[in-house]
């Protein structure tokens, strides 16, 4: 019998301080809807979590996410779980009202891990999970933003529940002004989420160019793996982020027992987790 846990991140991007609130208060909410369903498992926790995030205009995911260089959204969403290592990611969509539930689908159906534009929204509408015009997700605050640079606020959540299972979930909008088509880290397993359940489980924010160069997330994993303590992968993953890539992130970790840990190089990043 293991120790349930889950933690959930808001994103590491550039928050101005007085939405810091806001955003912890988001981030809180997703946590008591991830929590509530701690009992259905890991995953469903942490897609409970991060599908209520998707809803938060506040944050780069689903409704509010940033815009790409022409003024679209396109969302990247990934889940992983650590018993057989199942993933399923989705890339670039435009038109998926919860880009979480089509990678669940993705994972679900096993044959592939990862599909993108096009051919992922009509795998949703074969799957039945819900599409939706893709203005749905543009707001004005995005609109006056176009143009600006940097990481948005990615979601993401990690949870371990009471059979020792490990399960991660992550949406974005990936980073503002992005080339069309461009595709982050988070729906990548190994770059921006991982998990295993003999080990930890993973989930990364910041600029997905260099998780993927980092191949950060397995690499956390792997330090878990041999014996590395959650908090000290956690802040060597930051540190590695600055000191390889010149670049900042944050990332979420839960490890097979033992509380969750978070660790960030940016001036804030919200989380909050319950055990
Ligand atoms: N990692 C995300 C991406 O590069 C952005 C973020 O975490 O804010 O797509």
């Amino acid at each position: 019998m293991a120790r349930p846990a889950l933690i959930v991140h808001g994103g590491a991007g550039p928050v101005p301080v007085a939405e810091r609130p806001l955003r912890q208060a988001a981030v809180e909410r997703a946590l008591a809807a991830g929590w509530a369903l701690i009992g259905d498992g890991a995953l469903a926790a942490a897609v409970a979590a991060v599908r209520r995030l998707e809803d938060e205009p506040l944050l780069n995911a689903g409704i509010g996410a940033c815009l790409n260089l022409e003024g679209d959204v396109e969302l990247d969403a990934g889940v992983m779980e650590g018993g057989e290592l199942r993933a399923g990611g989705v890339a670039a969509v435009r038109d998926v009202r919860h880009p979480i539930d089509l990678a669940v689908e993705v994972m679900r159906d096993g044959r592939h891990v990862l599909l993108c534009g096009d051919g992922a929204s009509r795998f949703a509408r074969s799957r039945g999970v819900e599409t939706c015009d893709p203005s749905t997700f543009i707001i004005d605050r995005e609109r006056q933003q176009h143009g600006g640079e940097g990481q948005g606020d990615t979601v993401g959540a990690v949870a371990r529940d009471s059979d020792g299972r490990l399960a991660v979930a992550v949406s974005t909008g990936g980073v503002h002004n992005k080339w069309p088509g461009r595709i982050g880290d988070s729906p990548i397993p190994g770059a921006g989420i991982f998990a295993d359940d003999r080990f930890g489980a993973v989930c990364g924010t910041g600029q997905g160019e260099a998780f993927i160069r980092l191949a950060l997330s397995r690499l956390m994993v792997i330090e878990l793996e041999h014996g590395v303590d959650p908090a000290v992968v956690a802040k060597g993953a930051v540190a590695l982020l600055g000191t390889a890539m010149h670049s900042v992130g944050g990332v979420i970790v839960v490890g097979r027992e033992g509380s969750p840990q978070a660790a960030f190089n940016t001036p804030a990043m919200p989380w909050a987790m319950a055990e």
